[in-house]
């Protein structure tokens, strides 16, 4: 099963004025959009633009639409539905994924979804980033901890399979407080955690406060952050899945951290360090 990632044309609450305007200080919505993802192509033209492009490698792959730039779930519930029943009705998906803000999923979208998820796949992933409302407040979230809460119990309580997305090392947050945003989202019956590192995008507001030394802004190094995954490794219940460690922005927006790894050599990197921790607790 692999994952087309859509860009439907939706817009996000923090952007047009109905929670904030200017976005998340970090984001930059092109850093995280596939070529092949484009919102001036239809839905379906963009699923048969992903098989083309994946179907050379795995012929047998059947696909899930992950609707993953900007707010999912904003805008009329008409459009939303037409869009996620274009992705559906294509024969070789079978399910959706969808990314949006904890406070971007009203009852009545809710309930649809509920619906949907008795034929197919649905998946909601909501970008948390942080248990910290003053870092939340810090980078213009617009939300706040108590609404990820909601949003997941109300996920789950429907049976749609729920999951967080974290990012790692946001402006002001020591190790111990990303710790703790972790051991809060282990108590939530969510299914999936991805995660990364806070990375400085150009065109953003971050990359400006951080060229202009506005605060402190940390920067990992490959190996600090290696030893936090461990750690968060150890906190996650096994129930929970950690989908992905870290994230790699196209190279010609990429402020900071250039780590020059691709994911699959971070994932060696960090397979590496947790078997000489194993091996280390076994000559204990
Ligand atoms: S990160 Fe998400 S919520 Fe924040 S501005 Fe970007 S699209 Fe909107």
């Amino acid at each position: 099963m692999q994952k087309i990632t859509i860009n439907a044309g939706f817009t996000c609450p923090n952007r047009d004025g109905t929670k904030g305007r200017g976005g998340c200080s970090y984001c930059n919505n092109q850093s995280f959009n596939p070529a092949f993802a484009s919102s001036s192509k239809s839905v379906t033209q963009q699923i048969e633009d992903g098989i083309r492009f994946f179907s050379r490698k795995y012929p047998q792959m059947r696909y899930l639409a992950y609707f993953q730039a900007y707010t999912n779930t904003h805008g009329s519930f008409e459009k939303i539905r037409s869009i996620y029943e274009e992705a559906l009705a294509h024969p070789l998906v079978d399910g959706i994924i969808i990314g949006t803000r904890p406070d971007c999923m009203p009852d009545e979208l809710l309930d649809y979804l509920s619906e949907l998820n008795r034929q197919h796949f649905v998946l909601v992933e909501y970008g948390a980033e942080s248990s910290h409302d003053s870092t939340l407040d810090l980078v213009n979230r617009c939300h706040h901890w108590s609404d990820t809460v909601d949003a997941v119990n109300r996920t789950a309580q429907v049976n749609i399979h729920v999951g967080l997305h974290f990012i790692l090392g946001l402006p002001g947050e020591t190790d111990e407080m990303i710790l703790q945003t972790l051991k809060r989202a282990a108590l939530l019956p969510i299914e999936i955690i991805k995660l990364h590192q806070l990375q400085i995008i150009k065109g953003t507001r971050m990359a400006k406060d951080y060229e202009e030394h506005l605060y402190p802004i940390r920067q990992f190094t490959v190996e600090e952050y290696i030893e936090l995954c461990c750690k968060i490794i150890d906190i996650v219940p096994k129930r929970i899945s950690i989908e992905r460690f870290v994230s790699q922005s196209p190279d010609d927006l990429l402020i900071s951290p250039r780590w020059g790894l691709k994911n699959y050599q971070f994932s060696a990197l960090l397979n590496r360090r947790l078997c000489e921790i194993h091996q280390d607790l076994r000559q204990k």
